[in-house]
């Protein structure tokens, strides 16, 4: 016997109905990339919207299709996800931070047939467009007056969206259809495209928004910090307008000065990005003796937040932490830290330890460990292995069968992270698996040390890889950037983590640097680290 509901298919672009309707004028705040700060509302969006769906249905774009954008957080790249999907086309967001041959590679793998671009990143297109076939036509999100001049055809959005009358309507199709599109940014082998359903998506938003989650509401001024081409925004441009909150969207500037203007004056209650870019607003907060009044709360993930960043939000600014975990094959959200009963009483450092982990699942994400046998490990928050997930949010596959099969014989998604996960469900990242540092009998949790390293005053960023070692197979080397005008000695580092851990996961040696590289999507690039500090010697030459 069937339900007697009624057939709804959870296509994403009834979010933009739904906030066009509902929350109509509610304000979509864009720094544009010439410049200014631009206001808008959810109306307006969605009337643009409709549009774009308009003319790529003039162009000739048909159910499937993918179509990409490289581009930054502002309300015409909005405009270009709804329009795009509300036709049942793919939105391929591609990441300008690649480098020039995976972004070749992935245009190419994807077929996009039309490409959405910013201003910005017109010198790349130059120089790729002869390796990209069937690329038809390039956008520039723009109007004709700030097109650059180029040697390749170049069109205006403003004007190209112009031609529309906006007399059309959406589709409605299988909630199955493919919306999204987005491609791992290729850290182990090549990059692989992670495919979004509507339904995926829209399922996903709703997670989000849970109270224990993002917990968003028409009160809320949210700042996806976050690129929109970075594993799915984080939902955070389907999750916003599903509940009608602001979108406050930092467009190219993302240094601290810019970020701290707009979470100033736009009123920002809650925001979200990766560590690297908190570190930089705290320092110019630090610097400029400034706080953060509006601001409530503030997504972190990508990478692990570390404890002295979780404190210092909350100590010095009042601004609440949820520390997020998550990754391009699940939508991305996975898990979130928020306090449950059995942990709301607790203070000081003890509320830390709890606030540090990467936190616990919604309803819609399942979650085990493993051994490498693929046994269930027990949940005590301390025995470490395999963690997999399984859920309607989560990928099964890579576009075009890349990569084989995905999932072990219960379904679920071996994530490539290492975690322990407590009685009530709190998981804690220990590792990446292939960044873990195995030290004889033992493995060290680079990402522990890590935190302890930058909660030490004099220590502004810190990375810990494995360095070969003959009696050990490896030993951790600590990687250091010293704060501005600082320079910590080795063994006062050394004795600062020695105080917190085991005896034989403190680091052998110190290596001070300039800068630590980075990956396209904000993690510290250990690959790169390890190549350069490959022995011993390299590391104490540094
Ligand atoms: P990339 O394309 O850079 O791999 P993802 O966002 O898909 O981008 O990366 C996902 C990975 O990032 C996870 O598998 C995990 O290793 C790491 N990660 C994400 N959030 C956290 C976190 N809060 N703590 C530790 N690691 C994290």
């Amino acid at each position: 016997m069937h339900g007697l509901m009624q057939d709804w298919p959870l296509n994403c672009h009834r979010i933009l109905d739904h906030a066009a309707t509902y929350h109509s004028e509610r304000e979509i705040v864009s720094r544009l990339v010439e410049g200014e700060i631009h206001r808008t509302d959810y109306r307006t969006v969605r009337e643009r919207s409709l549009k774009l769906s308009q003319r790529l249905t003039a162009e000739g774009v048909r159910l499937g299709d993918r179509i990409a954008t490289l581009g930054w957080n502002t309300m015409r790249h909005l405009e270009c996800w709804y329009g795009i999907i509300g036709i049942g086309a793919v939105c391929h967001t591609v990441n300008p931070r690649l480098f020039a041959e995976q972004i070749v590679y992935i245009i190419n793998h994807a077929e996009d047939r039309i490409l959405f671009t910013d201003i910005s990143f017109v010198p790349i297109v130059e120089k790729l467009m002869p390796q990209l076939p069937k690329l038809e036509k390039v956008i520039v999100l723009t109007d004709a007056a700030h097109l650059p001049d180029s040697e390749i055809d170049l069109v205006p959005y403003e004007e190209w969206l112009a031609e529309a009358d906006g007399d059309f309507a959406w589709q409605s199709f299988d909630e199955n259809c493919a919306a999204g599109m987005c491609y791992t940014s290729g850290t182990t082998g090549v990059p692989k495209g992670v495919v979004y359903s509507h339904r995926s998506n829209v399922l996903h938003a709703m997670t989000a928004n849970q109270v224990d989650m993002l917990g968003l509401s028409s009160r809320d001024r949210m700042m996806p910090v976050v690129p929109m081409f970075h594993a799915n925004c984080w939902s955070i441009c389907y999750a916003a307008p599903m509940v009608g909150a602001a979108l406050v969207m930092p467009g190219p500037k993302m240094d601290g000065a810019s970020i701290y203007e707009l979470l100033d004056t736009e009123k920002v209650t809650i925001t979200a990005a990766v560590p690297t870019v908190w570190m930089m607003l705290l320092a110019h907060l630090e610097e400029h003796d400034l706080k953060l009044p509006h601001l409530q709360r503030v997504v972190i993930g990508g990478s692990a937040c570390p404890r002295a960043m979780i404190e210092k939000f909350q100590k010095v600014y009042d601004v609440e932490v949820i520390h997020a975990w998550g990754m391009t094959e699940t939508s991305p959200l996975g898990t979130l830290c928020t306090l449950k009963p059995e942990y709301a009483s607790l203070a000081g450092e003890e509320r830390l330890d709890i606030l540090e982990k990467q936190g616990h699942p919604p309803f819609t994400v399942e979650m085990k460990i493993t051994d490498d046998m693929d046994k269930r490990l027990a949940w005590d928050g301390k025995t470490f292995g395999r963690l997999k997930v399984r859920g309607p949010a989560v990928a099964r596959a890579y576009f075009k069968g890349e990569g084989g099969t995905l999932l072990d014989e219960e379904g679920f998604f071996d994530t490539g992270d290492v975690a322990h996960v407590d009685r009530h469900g709190y998981m804690q990242i220990t590792d990446r698996s292939k960044d873990v540092i195995k030290s004889g009998g033992e493995w060290i949790s680079s990402i522990e040390l890590e935190n302890i390293a930058v909660g030490h005053p004099a220590v502004a960023e810190a990375a810990v890889i494995g360095v070969a070692h003959e009696k050990w197979g490896e030993r951790p080397l600590l990687v250091v950037v010293a704060k501005r005008g600082e320079s910590p000695a080795k063994q006062e580092l050394l004795d600062f983590i020695a105080a917190k851990v085991a005896k034989w996961a403190v680091p052998d040696d110190v290596a001070f640097v300039e800068e630590i590289p980075h990956t396209a999507t904000g993690k510290i690039q250990k690959m790169a680290l390890r190549e350069r500090f490959r022995s011993p010697e390299a590391a104490a030459d540094a």
